[in-house]
């Protein structure tokens, strides 16, 4: 402000002074409130810049916290799609197992009607078995019933043969004399009786002349006692087919004649 006073070197009066005064007062004044608008201004500027960067700042931490928010979320819905699929095949593996265990319920079942009807098959078989040997054990003792009973009736049969031709023969062969069948078997070549040797040579010796048959009173002499060939040969065969009783008879016959 001097310098430039010192400028305007033109002397000045007093008037135009105290006016250079007034002015330079208001000057300093109006820099005054210049400045303070300037300072105000700056002021708010300096507010507003705050400002600005303070909404840039909770801008951007907004915007991260919302990238963060989005990041959870996307976690959070991650995680809930995670435990979705776990809870899926937790359930198929329930569903899994519970099939596999009806199908082992299923399979035991099966097993054990088998198992039955096995043990069923094998009871039949078993009984078929001892049903069949009882069976063949009846049907054995059946036929040897049978064969004993035909071998006794073939048996009987043949005694009764035996019993029949011994009475023929007992019949035939009896000698008259002494009523037992002939031992010896002598005949008289005159009439063809035969007897035992030992009764004809008794009845011969016990009477005189004229001799005459015991049976048919045809005389004879002692030229005409013959033994009686066939008659000995046929009684010889028959004697060990003979009744006991009666075989015991005859040797006690042969006995007392001395024989
Ligand atoms: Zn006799
Ligand atoms: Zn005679």
């Amino acid at each position: 402000m001097k310098n430039s006073n010192k400028e305007n070197s033109k002397p000045i009066s007093m008037a135009e002074s105290k006016m250079v005064k007034e002015m330079e007062k208001q000057f300093e004044i109006r820099l005054k409130n210049e400045l303070k608008e300037q300072e105000k201004r700056t002021t708010s500027k300096l507010f507003k810049i705050s400002q600005d960067r303070e909404n840039i700042v909770r801008d951007d931490f907004q915007k991260t916290l919302d990238v963060a928010n989005s990041v959870l979320q996307a976690k959070e819905r991650e995680l809930e799609e995670q435990k979705a699929r776990d809870a899926a095949k937790i359930e198929d593996l329930e569903e899994t197992l519970r099939t596999t265990v009806e199908k082992n319920a299923d399979l035991n079942t099966l097993n054990e009607a088998l198992q039955k009807q096995l043990e069923e098959k094998q009871n039949e078989l078993v009984a078929f078995g001892i049903e069949a040997e009882e069976k063949l054990k009846k049907a054995k003792a059946d036929h040897d019933a049978t064969m004993k009973t035909k071998d006794k009736l073939i048996q009987e049969s043949k005694d009764s043969s035996r019993r029949e031709l011994v009475q023929v023969l007992e019949t035939e062969f009896e000698c008259v004399i002494c009523n037992e069948m002939f031992v010896q078997a002598t005949i008289l070549s005159s009439c063809a009786h035969a007897f035992c040797s030992h009764c004809i040579t008794e009845w011969t010796n016990a009477r005189a002349p004229p001799l005459t048959c015991p049976v048919c009173r045809t005389p004879y002499n002692n030229g005409n006692v013959k033994p009686f060939p066939m008659g000995r040969s046929l009684l010889d065969k028959i004697e060990d087919k003979l009744p006991v009783d009666t075989l015991a008879r005859r040797n006690q016959v042969k006995r007392d004649r001395r024989l």
